[in-house]
Protein backbone atom coordinates (compact mmCIF):
# COMPACT_ATOMS: atom_id res chain seq x y z
CA UNK A 1 0.00 0.00 0.00
CA UNK A 2 1.74 2.99 -1.21
CA UNK A 3 -0.68 5.51 1.18
CA UNK A 4 0.48 3.12 4.69
CA UNK A 5 2.58 6.11 6.03
CA UNK A 6 0.17 9.35 4.33
CA UNK A 7 -1.82 10.86 6.92
CA UNK A 8 -5.31 10.63 6.43
CA UNK A 9 -7.79 13.27 6.44
CA UNK A 10 -10.75 12.53 8.98
CA UNK A 11 -13.34 14.83 7.09
CA UNK A 12 -13.15 13.72 4.05
CA UNK A 13 -10.79 10.52 4.12
CA UNK A 14 -8.65 11.84 1.66
CA UNK A 15 -4.24 10.65 1.51
CA UNK A 16 -3.44 14.13 -0.14
CA UNK A 17 -2.80 16.12 2.87
CA UNK A 18 0.47 18.24 4.50
CA UNK A 19 2.14 19.51 7.29
CA UNK A 20 0.55 23.26 8.23
CA UNK A 21 2.99 25.49 7.68
CA UNK A 22 2.00 27.98 9.93
CA UNK A 23 2.52 27.37 13.53
CA UNK A 24 0.11 28.18 16.34
CA UNK A 25 -0.12 27.80 20.15
CA UNK A 26 -2.14 24.76 20.04
CA UNK A 27 0.23 23.21 17.96
CA UNK A 28 2.92 23.60 20.32
CA UNK A 29 1.02 22.05 22.39
CA UNK A 30 0.01 18.90 20.36
CA UNK A 31 3.34 18.78 19.35
CA UNK A 32 3.68 17.83 23.27
CA UNK A 33 1.89 14.50 22.59
CA UNK A 34 3.65 14.13 19.28
CA UNK A 35 1.35 15.32 16.88
CA UNK A 36 1.83 17.89 14.53
CA UNK A 37 -0.89 19.95 12.15
CA UNK A 38 -1.52 18.77 8.53
CA UNK A 39 -4.01 20.89 6.25
CA UNK A 40 -6.04 18.42 3.93
CA UNK A 41 -5.34 19.94 0.51
CA UNK A 42 -8.94 18.86 -0.69
CA UNK A 43 -11.18 20.58 1.77
CA UNK A 44 -8.71 22.60 3.94
CA UNK A 45 -9.28 20.99 6.66
CA UNK A 46 -6.96 21.00 9.60
CA UNK A 47 -6.44 18.27 11.85
CA UNK A 48 -3.78 16.78 13.95
CA UNK A 49 -1.55 13.26 13.52
CA UNK A 50 1.10 11.73 14.33
CA UNK A 51 4.31 12.59 11.81
CA UNK A 52 5.21 10.68 9.10
CA UNK A 53 8.22 8.35 9.93
CA UNK A 54 11.64 9.63 8.44
CA UNK A 55 12.70 6.08 7.31
CA UNK A 56 9.24 5.25 5.72
CA UNK A 57 9.66 8.25 3.06
CA UNK A 58 9.93 7.35 0.08
CA UNK A 59 13.02 9.47 -1.28
ZN1 LIG B 1 -10.15 16.49 3.57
Amino acid sequence: MMYDTVTRCPACGNHNSRPSIRPRMMDMFMRFFGLIAYRCRVCQVRFYDRPVPEEKKEA
